[in-house]
Order: structure tokens, then sequence, then C-alpha cells
């Protein structure tokens, strides 16, 4: 592969082919590949199932590139003829765009060395979805082995029309908590309830309550999402069982919500529980932790015109209530993220739109990232997100 490979049939082919979290296997072998015959230094295996390409072209600061290469456990639903040949796999949120764009760029910058100067360390990251792929590759001493970033640059599909790119400065993904909640109660006959004490009501009391912490106790300038995403207990209709389980996704953007938030659902469970009487204390377990994607503001535009200057619409699509642990490449830095939004829906769906009003209710109405219909037109979208990548990257890799 090089500046002539085919990219569209290599994201026809990374979408036919979509792997789990810590299984893109044949995924990073093929990003390897391309890499080399690109002429980087090749490493894989950083962080399970991770590839770390190396430039290095004279003096100057290193820049990381990333992008993600897991899929979904989605059945897909596009029709496309390249659809998901792997049963209830798809790239439905559209990391096979990210790696196909990142190694075109790759390969654009290898043959335009003229062009910038400094290291250039493209990141093929393992397991974004489970918010665990940024810190294993970090924890395999990624910096150790490659030095560290000044600023950390990716993107990320979105169906906004192709051509634009959504660049939103401060928090631009949300922080994440995942808790894992089981409530005991103590089970009997259903014909006799006054001999139990009923967990069925004790979690249905709890998920109502648990309702008034964002209405009640965030202020009403901040904004978080609190969402018991699965609710379990009991086998049978006369049957009180022992205990409830529920499962909860948390999302905020500033470190006093979130703190805020997890103490008021800590307080509600348990208080919960000991209002029904409970025999015990519920326990609550953090199943998924991921902070907020900050996008640094001064880095954002100091890029914006790089942007820009590959013809793009860059717009502030505002911040996103999905999570990403792109920012802790950047963290673990303590360099500037710059993260933004790749359109990849047919521009011709947004034909004779007049308003904001009617382009966000264009975008609302189309399907999202993870849904079985996410569908990202190739072109212009692959063009565009490899001349982004390109551009910023030459922004802060300058000659001379
Ligand atoms: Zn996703
Ligand atoms: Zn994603």
């Amino acid at each position: 592969m090089s500046i002539t490979t085919d990219w569209a049939a290599l994201y026809e082919d990374l979408h036919r082919h979509p792997e789990l979290s810590f299984e893109e296997n044949r995924t990073a072998g093929i990003v390897a590949d391309s890499l080399r015959e690109s002429g980087f230094e090749v490493e894989t295996g950083v962080g399970r199932t991770g590839v770390v390409g190396v430039m290095r072209n004279g003096d100057g600061p290193t820049v990381l590139v990333r992008a993600d290469m897991d899929a979904l456990p989605v059945t897909e639903d596009t029709g496309l003829a390249y659809s998901s040949t792997v049963e209830g796999v798809a790239h439905a949120c559209g990391h096979d765009v990210h790696v196909t764009c990142l190694l075109a760029a790759c390969a654009e910058l290898a043959t335009s060395r003229d062009t910038w100067a400094g290291t250039l360390l493209a990141v093929f990251q393992p397991a974004e979805e489970l918010i665990l792929g940024a810190r294993a590759m970090l924890d395999d001493g990624l910096y150790e082995r490659y030095g560290t970033p000044s600023v950390v640059l990716g993107q990320h599909v979105a169906p906004m029309p192709a051509g634009t790119i959504g660049l939103h400065t401060g928090p631009a993904f949300a922080a994440v908590d995942g808790l894992r909640i089981t409530m005991h109660g103590s089970g009997g006959h259903g014909s006799s309830p006054h001999t139990t004490v009923d967990p069925v009501v004790m979690a249905a009391s709890t998920v109502m309550r648990l309702q008034t912490v964002v209405s009640r106790e965030v202020d009403p300038a901040q904004t978080a999402v609190v969402t018991v995403g699965r609710l379990e207990a009991g086998t049978k209709s006369n049957i009180i069982p022992d205990q409830a389980r529920m499962d909860l996704s948390i999302r905020t953007y500033q470190d006093d919500v979130r703190a805020r938030v997890l103490a008021a659902v800590e307080r509600i469970v348990k208080g919960e529980a000991a209002t029904a009487g409970a025999p015990r204390d519920p326990e609550i377990v953090i199943t998924e932790s991921g902070d907020a994607v900050v996008n640094d503001p001064a880095a954002c535009e100091a890029t914006r015109p790089a942007l820009e200057s590959i013809g793009a619409l860059v717009l502030d699509p505002g911040a996103v209530s999905g999570s990403e642990d792109v920012g802790l490449f950047a963290t673990a830095a303590g360099s500037p993220c710059v993260y933004w939004l790749l359109g990849g829906a047919d521009p011709a769906l947004f034909e004779g739109l007049t308003t904001v009003r009617q382009f966000v209710e264009k975008v609302a109405s189309l399907p999202s990232n993870h849904s079985p219909r996410f569908a990202p037109v190739p072109q212009p979208t692959l063009d565009v997100g490899r001349s982004a990548l390109v551009a910023a990257a030459r922004h802060w890799l300058p000659v001379g």
C-alpha cells in the first residue's frame, strides 16, 4: 500500500471485516502493512492489539495522531454492498473510517516530507468502545518508547454532512461512569409479601428517585445524564426474589458535577434500601470509568485555519454526550487535545436546508453512531478526513 493505494477499497474491506475490542488482529495487520509500505517504523501488540507507526523527519516536536480500530456487537442493517460479513459485529461507530483516513494521511505525509519536520506518531488504538484501549497503550509504555507528544490530534465520524468538521472547545465529549448496583431484600412467596422485604419495589422506587438527580441536584447551567439501562429481578410472578440488580450509565462534563452526581446516586441507593428495611446495604461496583475529552481552546483555535484550509466548513456542534478515551493520551502527556467531528452523512440529504434548526433536526433524524443503520458515505468523507489530519499535522510540525 502507498499513496497509490485504493483507499475506498481498503475502507470497504475493513467495513466487511469488523473486529470487537481487543480482537483487532486482522485490522492491526492491515494497518502495520500499510504503515511499513509508507516507510514508517512500526510496532504491533502495543496495549495488546494496538499499532504504532513512527516517522522521524528531522528536528521538531512529536505529534500524536490517533485512530481507534474496534467495531461493535451490532448486527448491521445498512443494506450496503460492503456490509459486515461477521455475524453480530459491525463497524457501527465508523472506526473503519478513522483507520482509513489516518493510513491515507500517513501515506501522504510520508511522500511530502519537505512540508513538515519533527516526529509523527500514528497511534492505532484498540478497544475504544470499552474505554480501555488508550489506557492499555499508555500502560504498555507508549511515551517511554516513543517520547511524549506536544499535541494529540484525532477525529470521529458523525452524521453531519460530509465536507463539514465539528470543533467544540472545552469539554467536548462527556465523562462516563458505569455502575452495577445490587439491592438486597428478603425473598418469599408472592402471596405473603408481609414476610419479605421486596427488592422489586425497592429497585422501582430507586429508579424513580434517581430521576431527581439531574432535575433537582445539578445546576441548571450544567448538564448530566443518569440512565438506568438494565434492571433485573426475579424469575416468576409468585416469587418475591432476594435481590434486584441495575446497571447505570452516567455522563457529565465537569469534575464537580461528576462528583456530585455520583455521591447523589450512592446516597439515594443506600437511602432507598434503608427506607425499605433492607437486610443489608446495597453493593455498588464501578464497571466503567472515563474522563471527559477536553479540547484545549488555544490549540483548537490554532488548528482551525488548517482545517478550514482544506475547504471544509468548520462549525461548532456543541458538546457530545457520548464518551471517548482519546483525552487520556493528552492528559498523560500534559499536552493539549484537538479532537474534531468529521462529517460522514450524504451532503445531498442537506440540500435546500436554510436554517440552523433545519440542519440540527436533519442530523437528529439520521441513524447515529452505534445504530445498525449507521452508514457514512465513503466520499467525500474519506478525502476530507485524510486532508484534515494532514493539514492539522503539518500545522503542528512546521518546517524550520
Ligand atoms: Zn462508539
Ligand atoms: Zn466511536
